[in-house]
């Protein structure tokens, strides 16, 4: 059965050829950047001290030395990045040390400010990187959880999604396709462990890499967003998924070969498209 993700909704939002040339034509060709590396990274080493604070103790958690496993969780995905990409280095030591260097103080601050953010008291770890199969219509569903608490005293489900970001969220607490994924996540929570939806809340944890001090009133390097989540802002995200599939999937749940898929990425959409430069597989990037 062919299988559908948040990603796949939001690169066929963006350009229905994108997402044809990728699944159909399985063009696919993912890159890494110094931000994915940098990205990948912090989330292991946040995901890790939480597994140590909910399963071991506070204490233990904190005596990791997060900046330095920020560095080698750096060094790993820079070199798995470069065998990726045939040997070809995409960034330089000096970048590299600098994200390090920008990442540490966020850690370091996390770790001094978790309680806001993380407490023992009535919640427990269900899980990182929870796993979600299903199916949704015609096609699977999979995805990933990056981490998920469950409140012992009203039994409420958690979804925190981690987003590593240069300054924070602001426009971006806005774009619809990025507060859809974990609406979409919500339903597959909610029948994963069997319970009403609205009894799965959702949760944005950014961490920055810069702040500016202001001098005037404390910086904070975490920022949370909890995007509205209730039925009227799920089925507007389901009545976009569900444009997707009419359109992409047979249904028998097979791939709609037959189909005409617009080229909506020109302009600036087309400026990030991995095809950009191809115009033999896509003449639209060269506008
Ligand atoms: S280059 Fe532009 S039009 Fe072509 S696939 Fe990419 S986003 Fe779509």
């Amino acid at each position: 059965m062919n299988k559908i993700s948040w990603s796949q909704v939001q690169t066929y939002v963006q350009c229905p050829y994108k997402w044809k040339l990728n699944y159909i034509d399985k063009n696919r060709k993912f890159t890494d950047s110094i931000y994915t590396v940098y990205g990948k990274a912090v989330h292991e080493v946040i995901q890790h001290y939480l597994t140590v604070m909910y399963d071991k103790s506070i204490k233990e958690a904190d005596e990791i030395d997060m900046p330095n496993m920020l560095v080698d969780k750096v060094k790993y995905f820079y070199s798995e990045g470069v065998k990726n990409a045939d040997g070809e280095h995409f960034s330089k030591q000096s970048e590299l040390t600098e994200f390090c260097v920008q990442g540490a103080k966020a850690l370091d601050w996390f770790k001094r400010h978790r309680g806001e953010y993380f407490t023992k008291k009535n919640w427990e770890l269900l899980g990182i990187e929870v796993p979600i199969e299903d199916k949704y219509k015609s096609v699977g569903v999979l995805g990933y959880i990056d981490v998920l608490m469950r409140n012992t005293k009203t039994g409420k489900i958690k979804i925190i999604d981690l987003k590593t970001s240069t300054m924070g969220w602001k426009k971006e607490k806005t774009d619809p396709m990025k507060r859809g994924q974990l609406l979409f996540y919500k339903k597959f929570i909610a029948d994963k462990y069997d319970v009403d939806i609205s009894m799965v809340d959702v949760e944005f944890i950014i961490i920055k890499r810069i702040v500016w001090d202001k001098g005037d009133w404390p910086v904070k390097w975490i920022q949370r967003f909890e995007p509205p989540s209730a039925n009227v802002s799920i089925n507007r995200v389901f009545k976009q998924v569900d444009l997707f599939i009419n359109e992409g999937f047979n249904k028998d749940g097979s791939y709609n070969t037959e189909a005409t898929y617009e080229k909506l990425g020109v302009n600036t959409k087309c400026k990030w498209c991995e095809f950009a430069k191809s115009p033999e597989i896509c003449d639209k990037g060269k506008k």
